[in-house]
């Protein structure tokens, strides 16, 4: 229902009026004529009554001159106005409150746009609704009164006023019926006829309604007929009432009015709701830290909160009424967009990372999420976009990428970053048949200048280095570095191996100029090598494999230049080579490791002492164990080098146990043939002993018989030499050489370990035991302590006790431990006691 609709829209606009002085007769003309119920009283613009139908029922037609009054004298005054801005809804219980039939209706100047009335309201309002709820009956209240039709009319009018009723019924001459109207009586007036019976006057025949009809069907008589009044017939068809158009609109009135106020309450709830809810969005939009973008269905921009601006640096005023296009960046290509759109319009909603334009011309990463926003038809009306910058995070997530794929001393990709890199390099060489570089880089000698000059020299080498590299390739290739002094190269796109050639020389030309840091001028030289997609291989694996033997190939060629990788590089002897190298380098970057294996007195159970044991903790390979490169060290003397580093790093650890207040313990260290002799072992062990602080006593130094026994004579001077300094000396694998029992005499020996082989076979009567038994006799006659090795079961250790051998070291115990298990197994204070 159109409860808002202003009464403007639905007044009559014909305004009858007339001045003050208008005799009634006249006035009543006026109304006659115009079809009007009533007639404004008009003293120049100045209203000062109205004079209605029902009015006229008040003039006492006995009067003589009744009908030249005034007209002022009978009308009602003041008059009601309403502003023609009222709704419909408002006027109708307006009219209730006021309890008027009419309204002049006003606008905002005074000026009189014309007359509402009750009925005009009420039936604007869709009242069919509630005409076929009910039936005439229920309109019905009293029985009509019946006139004679030959009345005179001032009688009738009488009749009519002192009933107050606005009809009579009138009996013709035959008994039928016919009505007598307040309008009839208007009409009357205004011709003057006032004498006559009114019969004559009477509208005739009567039409009438059946009781039981509904409303509906009488108002459709009304209007139909033209009349305002109807009769209504009882079971028989006799006459049993009248009703007009106004019973019908009164007795829906309530219902009506009713509904209405519902509905008006219920409107003003939903009103102050959405009130609020607007207000509550209104603030959110305000003060969001995420930029909102509205648009129209053209996508053209409608509304931007300040956060917005903030973002953009599009002002308000810019922004309205532009395209979202002002923000594009230019990184997404057409495609994506179509995406976007393809989304938006399947599902209503996209999100996502895009890159945007700043109106300063930055360009920044947002989180974008866009609605769809339709009306009830389904059109689009809106498009709703909220973003963050996420510039922010994105830079925090490519610092932590960076840190991650980056080393951190040169910035150049780490060895992850290269592995990536290259496996990328082959797939686009794969598509593109394309041939690709692998370039391992390593400087010579770079060791001897961390060593001269200190590691932040070295380090600023490095940087320096890495800085030439970057230099001598294009754009798409990539330098990393791997660690230490190792550098790789891709080359990619080449045409042939003689670029890779090229970039190869001009590498050694560039690095090979001399680098003044820190005012020191410092020469360094690399080595290169060299291998090529597709022709070694085709895969990341065996090309870096490649390249790093080609570059040993260069180092043995004298270094300072670059070697193509060939298939031969591959033999065992190369891959030795490479080894020895590998070894070299792991000294050098401190790959090398001690784990210590604790010695325990068999009958006290303590520990007695431990044996530091050497691990090479491999880039790749992980923990090496020292039976895979002691061979190798051995032969090439890497041995002297890595084997006082063991000295010193063993000293150093127990000087440091000792130091934080863990009991004295004896630290066995081995020392391998080549080493002992060397003519330098016995200053070196002096060194050290020195160095460290550690009390000879507490150092123990390992050796196998054959060592002994190959220059016996020279090897027992140099143990003289040892023991005296107070070092303790221990034959290391006993009974797996060939020992001669004389010369054992004459070691100055402490104490004999037994091979962990021995003890393979300790049943009663085996062979093994029986040799383990003759050693364990033998060395209690030549006073030699016994140490059994490999102790790995109950039953061992109990063949053991048996035999009252002294100490006994195995994984029954422990395994040999990185020092600060070793440390923890100290600090429990756990004695081996198993029983
Ligand atoms: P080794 O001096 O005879 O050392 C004892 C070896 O037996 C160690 O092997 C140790 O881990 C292992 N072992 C200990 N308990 C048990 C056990 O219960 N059962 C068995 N089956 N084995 C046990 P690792 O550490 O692999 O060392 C092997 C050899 O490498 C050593 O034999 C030694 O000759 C040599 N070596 C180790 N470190 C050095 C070092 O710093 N310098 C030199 N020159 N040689 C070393
Ligand atoms: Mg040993
Ligand atoms: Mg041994």
């Amino acid at each position: 229902m159109s409860y808002d609709l202003p009464v403007e829209r639905i007044l009559h606009p014909r305004l009858l009026s007339c001045p003050p002085e208008t005799p009634l007769r006249e006035a009543a003309r006026l109304m006659s004529d115009a079809r009007c119920s009533s007639i404004l009283v008009m003293e120049g613009s100045q209203l000062r009554g109205i004079w209605t139908e029902r009015d006229a029922l008040t003039i006492d037609f006995s009067l003589p001159d009744a009908l030249d009054m005034p007209i002022s004298r009978v009308m009602s005054s003041p008059v009601k106005t309403l502003h023609g801005g009222t709704t419909v809804g408002e006027a109708a219980l307006r009219f209730k409150l006021d309890s008027v039939r009419h309204y002049v209706v006003v606008n905002d100047s005074g000026e009189h746009l014309g007359i509402v009335t009750q009925s005009d309201v009420v039936q604007n309002q869709g009242v069919e609704y509630f005409v076929q709820l009910r039936d005439v009956n229920s309109v019905l209240r009293e029985p009509p009164i019946w006139v004679p039709g030959t009345l005179p009319l001032g009688e009738a009018a009488k009749r009519m006023r002192e009933v107050r009723r606005d009809a009579l019924v009138v009996e013709g001459p035959d008994g039928e019926a016919g009505i007598l109207t307040e309008r009839d009586i208007i009409r009357l007036i205004s011709r003057e006829r006032l004498d006559g019976a009114i019969w004559e006057m009477a509208s005739k025949p009567l039409v009438s309604v059946a009781a039981e009809s509904s409303l509906y069907h009488a108002r459709t008589l009304f209007s139909e007929n033209h009349i305002r009044h109807l009769g209504v017939t009882g079971p028989a068809g006799e006459l049993i009432g009248l009703i007009t158009y106004g019973d019908i609109l009164a007795s829906i009135e309530h219902d009506y009015v009713q509904e209405l106020q519902k509905a008006l309450r219920e409107r003003e709830q939903q009103l102050s709701v959405s009130n609020h809810n607007l207000k509550l969005a209104q603030k959110v939009f305000d003060t969001s830290a995420e930029g909102i973008m509205v648009t129209d269905e053209h996508v053209c921009i409608e509304s931007v909160n300040p956060a917005f601006t903030r973002i953009t640096g599009y002002e308000i005023g810019e922004a309205l009424g532009a395209k979202p296009s002002i923000l594009k960046s230019g990184r997404h290509n057409s495609h994506f967009y179509r995406e976007m759109w393809a989304a938006l319009e399947l599902s209503g909603a996209w999100q996502g990372e895009i890159w945007n334009r700043r109106k300063n011309g930055e360009i920044y990463p947002e989180w974008l999420s866009i609605s769809t926003v339709r009306n009830q038809e389904g059109h689009v009306t809106n498009y709703v976009a909220i973003f963050t910058d996420i510039t922010a995070r994105k830079e925090a997530e490519d610092r932590v990428h960076h840190l991650a794929y980056h080393d951190a001393l040169t910035g150049l990709p780490n060895r992850s970053l290269f592995l990536e890199h290259l496996d990328h390099a082959l797939h686009h060489a794969h598509r593109q048949g394309a041939m690709v570089a692998l370039m391992f880089l390593d400087l010579d000698r770079f060791k001897l200048i961390n060593d001269t000059f200190g590691h932040a020299m070295g380090d600023k080498l490095l940087v320096e280095t890495a800085r030439r590299l970057a230099g001598c390739v294009r754009e798409g290739d990539t330098v990393s570095r791997l660690g230490g002094d190792e550098f790789t190269v891709i080359l990619e796109d080449l045409r042939s191996a003689d670029d890779a050639a090229l970039i190869a020389r001009k590498i050694l030309d560039v690095l090979s100029q001399p680098m003044v840091l820190d005012g020191q001028e410092l020469f360094i030289t690399p080595s290169i090598g060299i291998s090529l997609y597709p022709t070694d291989s085709l895969y990341p694996e065996p090309l870096v494999k490649n390249a790093d033997a080609a570059m040993y190939q260069a180092k043995e060629r004298g270094r300072h230049n670059y070697q193509f990788y060939t298939p031969d590089m591959n033999s065992r002897a190369f891959e030795r080579l490479a080894l020895e190298n590998k070894l070299r380098r792991a000294l050098e970057r401190n790959e090398l490791v001690l784990h210590y294996q604790p010695r325990v007195d068999i009958n006290s159970r303590q520990v007695t002492g431990m044996e530091a044991l050497l691990r090479w903790n491999h880039p790749e390979r992980g923990l090496v164990p020292p039976s895979d490169f002691i061979p190798i060290a051995e032969e090439s003397g890497l041995i002297v080098p890595i084997g006082e580093w063991v000295l010193r790093t063993a000293c150093a650890q127990n000087k440091r146990w000792q130091e934080d207040g863990f009991p004295k313990l004896c630290m066995a260290v081995n020392i391998s043939a080549r080493q002992f002799k060397h003519s330098k072992l016995v200053d070196t062990v002096r060194q050290v002993l020195e160095e460290t602080g550690l009390d000879p006593a507490d150092l123990e130094l390992e050796i196998t018989e054959t060592i002994a026994m190959e220059h016996a004579e020279e090897s027992v001077k140099k143990l003289a030499e040892l023991k005296a300094m107070g070092v303790r000396l221990s034959m290391d694998d006993f009974g797996t050489g060939h020992s001669s029992l004389s010369y054992l005499k004459q070691f100055p020996i402490d104490s004999l370990k037994i091979d962990k082989s021995f003890l393979q076979d300790t049943s009663q009567g085996s062979k093994d035991a029986a040799i383990a038994q003759a050693i364990s006799t033998m060395a209690e006659r030549l006073q030699l302590k016994v140490i059994t090795e490999g102790v790995e079961t109950q039953e061992q250790l109990a063949f053991l006790v048996g035999n009252k051998s002294g100490e006994v070291q195995g994984y029954y115990f422990s395994h040999p431990l990185p020092p600060e298990e070793f440390a923890a197994l100290l600090r429990s204070g756990k004695i081996f006691d198993q029983d």
